[in-house]
């Protein structure tokens, strides 16, 4: 049995004062959901106060990007080991909104998540088609290209703990969600590919979240399907009663 693992990316949004005013908001709301995984990822200079807010809960604490060397003249970057200080269990890796506009590729996300696992933190590798490529009927293309690119050369005791994200470009902030068929399906393909690659003890171990508008209406649907086990989050983990919502949805 996977635990479900339902996470916010908050993406560029709220300051360390409102980061940390959602987090006392939602602790009341997620307390007694244990039998799940809870994470939020604020921006960086909002992390240590959702750190210190979400003290002694249920709820850990994500970062949105990291680099994968340890220290150096590397401007405008944070190193692992710094995220680890600040109390960060999870880093997200290759969302769609870093490979489109900030050039992150199959190659860095692999490095990225090998410094994850060096220092200890659990990568949530993002992976999805655009628009066009699912249209083209690439879907399972792009996404096993992805996946081989960000997991390659991990070990199967690393990638036993790791967490994917199907993310379905054309579905991130548009309100336009895959339907739960739609995500089974490409979970599935990607499940079949962990077997291939690491063998079905590992493949069973694996949680991968769904991302694209999910919603509290949405969200129950979605986790019933065999492959799905979990969120990622974005516009509605914004605000304590939607996410609250969808972490609870079992409830
Ligand atoms: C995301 O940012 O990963 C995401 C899925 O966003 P949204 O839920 O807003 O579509």
């Amino acid at each position: 049995m996977r635990r479900y693992i339902l996470a916010g990316n908050w993406k560029m949004h709220l300051d360390a004062q409102a980061s940390a005013d959602l987090v006392k908001a939602l602790i009341p709301s997620v307390k007694d959901s244990t039998d799940v995984d809870v994470v939020v990822g604020p921006v960086f200079t909002s992390i240590p106060a959702v750190v210190e807010a979400a003290q002694g809960t249920n709820i850990a604490v994500a970062a949105q990007n990291c680099y994968w060397e340890d220290s150096g003249a590397f401007t405008g970057e944070i190193a692992v080991p710094m995220l680890k200080a600040a109390g960060c269990a999870y880093c997200i890796v290759g969302h769609s909104e870093r490979r489109q506009f900030f050039g992150e590729t199959d190659e860095k996300i692999n490095k990225k998540a090998q410094a994850l696992y060096k220092h200890g933190l659990t990568p949530i590798v993002c992976c999805g088609e655009l628009l066009e490529e699912r249209e083209a009927g690439k879907t399972t293309q792009v996404v096993e290209t992805q996946l081989r690119g960000c997991l390659k050369d991990l070990p199967a005791d690393k990638v036993r703990t790791t967490v994917l994200a199907y993310e379905p470009v054309w579905a991130i902030g548009t309100g336009k969600v895959a339907t739960p068929a739609q995500a089974q399906e490409v979970h599935a393909t990607i499940r079949a590919l962990l077997v291939e690659l690491y063998g079905q003890d590992v493949a069973d171990a694996v949680r991968i979240q769904y991302g694209g508008s999910v919603k509290a209406d949405n969200v129950k649907e979605l986790m019933g399907q065999t492959d799905i086990d979990g969120a990622l989050v974005g516009g509605a983990a914004l605000k304590p009663d939607s996410f609250a919502a969808i972490v609870n949805f079992q409830k």
